[in-house]
């Protein structure tokens, strides 16, 4: 491959490399690796646009990464990678708008502090504040509340450069249909440069977390998701735990909630980590370590006062598989109660699957962004998760199958970040603009620079060949598979 370049080529992908020759790219939670032949860090929206147009001239594919937080291959390719955090500068600030244009590497916990230093904030954020803005709308990253949208919604013009290199602006007004599609599109349709944000001003939040029974929330919930601006709770497998959070803007003084090392960090980090280690040889142990956290940890009322991005955020704690999806809101008590039979049906099993804690519930506003796991319904997110302790593996496959089965059912829609296993029929199914913008992916990447194989997988139509990078010399068609998870 390298010497289809140009010398001239050679000598800008040479100035613009990032990282040594033989990188290997591995993903956050180091589930999903990956060699790239060229590993380079655009400065300049020029910079992107050029090297689109040497990768479509050479039929070489291309992909963004932001911060690697993606459990799946989404990010992954052999081929060119860009790492875009070098683009992470504030372009405008509209004051009365209550908006930010920034390029689109920007890191969530820079943008955070940039809004905060303008008197603004992000309206929802999710756990953690550490992916780049365009690998969060990306994959409609949320947080919780039945008023807000997830990250794509709040996106109100963006700048995108096409397979063909051309730079194209839009807006609610202006190219809507790439708008729509362009907010959440998993990397299909072009490299996102800049970006707007609707932002509000910055407020704190007082944040209330107490434990509850699920059957009480499940009954409840239609009261409970009301209750506050922003609800989520978690669910503690093997009991009928869950630890209610509920959130509110709030002009009180600050009141942080002090982590304490002993409890949160020594017993909670440490220990748990090597609890669920030794787990992997004792899994019967599983339910029990759940109970003492729950009732050591959780089972306490908790308060905190604070700015709103450092409440939204929390400690995720080490490595992990994760599976979530978004069921209709109305469905999501169905669901919760399905899974908790099938666990304790397994439980009572000597060789049954044992589940780790917790079962994360969060609430999310219907969006019109095309791909949006809550395009047209107010959403109900269930997150799964099993840790892989000091980045051991733990069986986790039979859990996901269980759990996809029972929210297909619930008219459930998956976490584009996440593995999982909807296929183009599946997804036509479940998305109505699904067709509309897997004809706008043809129309924006004509030579398929940006298909890697999660695309190939999931968005592209099976059996039918797609010209992929390479039209021309050494063109490749591709059909596609299932692939064997
Ligand atoms: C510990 C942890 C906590 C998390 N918490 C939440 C949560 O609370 N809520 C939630 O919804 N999700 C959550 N996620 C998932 C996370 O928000 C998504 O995986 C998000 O996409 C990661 O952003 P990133 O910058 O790491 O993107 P990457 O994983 O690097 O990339 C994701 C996709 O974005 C594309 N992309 C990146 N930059 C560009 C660009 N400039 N133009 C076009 N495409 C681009 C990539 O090609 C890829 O397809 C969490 C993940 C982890 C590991």
């Amino acid at each position: 491959m390298p010497h289809l370049l140009s010398e001239s080529e050679r000598a800008f992908f040479e100035r613009i490399r990032c990282g040594g020759k033989g990188f290997e790219f591995k993903n956050w939670a180091n589930t999903f690796h990956c060699k790239p032949l060229y590993y380079l860090a655009p400065e300049t929206e020029c910079e992107v646009i050029e090297l689109v147009r040497i990768a479509a001239r050479h039929g070489l594919p291309l992909k963004p990464v932001g911060s690697g937080h993606s459990p799946s291959d989404l990010a992954c390719t052999d081929s060119i990678m860009l790492n875009m955090d070098k683009m992470n500068r504030i372009l405008a600030h509209d004051p009365y708008a209550c908006t930010l244009t920034v390029e689109a590497g920007v890191r969530l916990h820079q943008l955070n502090s940039m809004l905060e230093q303008r008197g603004m904030a992000l309206s929802s954020l999710g756990s953690i504040s550490d992916q780049s803005i365009a690998g969060a709308i990306a994959t409609a990253t949320h947080g919780t509340g039945m008023a807000f949208g997830d990250l794509s919604s709040t996106i109100t013009h963006l700048v995108i450069i096409d397979g063909t290199g051309r730079r194209r602006k839009c807006g609610a007004t202006e190219d809507p249909d790439l708008f729509d599609a362009a907010r959440c599109s998993i990397g299909a349709l072009g490299i996102i440069t800049q970006v707007t944000i609707q932002c509000e001003p910055a407020f704190k939040l007082h944040a209330v977390q107490t434990p509850d029974t699920l059957d009480h929330v499940l009954d409840s919930l239609d009261e409970i998701v009301f209750s506050a601006e922003h609800v989520r709770f978690w669910w503690f497998p093997y009991t009928d735990n869950v630890a209610v959070w509920r959130a509110n803007r709030t002009t009180q003084p600050k009141q942080p909630h002090p982590e304490s090392f002993l409890r949160d960090r020594l017993y909670g980090y440490y220990y748990y980590q090597l609890q669920l280690l030794k787990a992997r040889l004792t899994p019967d142990d599983i339910p029990r370590i759940t109970r003492e956290h729950f009732a050591r940890r959780f089972n306490r009322r908790i308060e905190t006062v604070d700015d709103s991005y450092k409440v939204f955020n929390f400690d995720c704690l080490f490595p992990q598989y994760v599976n979530e999806w978004a069921v209709p809101w109305e469905n999501a008590a169905d669901v919760l109660r399905q899974l908790r039979i099938w666990i304790n049906a397994e439980e009572q099993k000597p060789d049954g699957v044992r589940v780790h804690f917790p079962v994360e519930v969060r609430f999310v506003n219907k969006s019109d962004v095309w791909l949006s796991p809550a395009y047209g319904q107010i959403v109900c997110y269930i997150g799964v998760i099993m840790y892989r302790p000091y980045h051991r593996a733990v069986p986790y496959k039979k859990y996901w199958r269980v759990y996809e089965d029972i929210v297909r059912t619930q008219g459930g829609r998956p976490h584009w970040a996440k593995a999982h296993k909807m296929y183009y029929y599946d997804l036509r199914k479940a998305y109505p603009k699904f067709d509309d913008f897997v004809k706008l992916r043809g129309e924006c990447d004509p030579n398929g620079i940006f298909v890697n194989d999660y695309i190939r997988r999931h968005i592209l139509p099976p059996n039918e060949p797609i010209l992929t990078a390479g039209s021309g010399s050494g063109s490749r068609s591709l059909t596609c598979e299932k692939p064997r998870l």
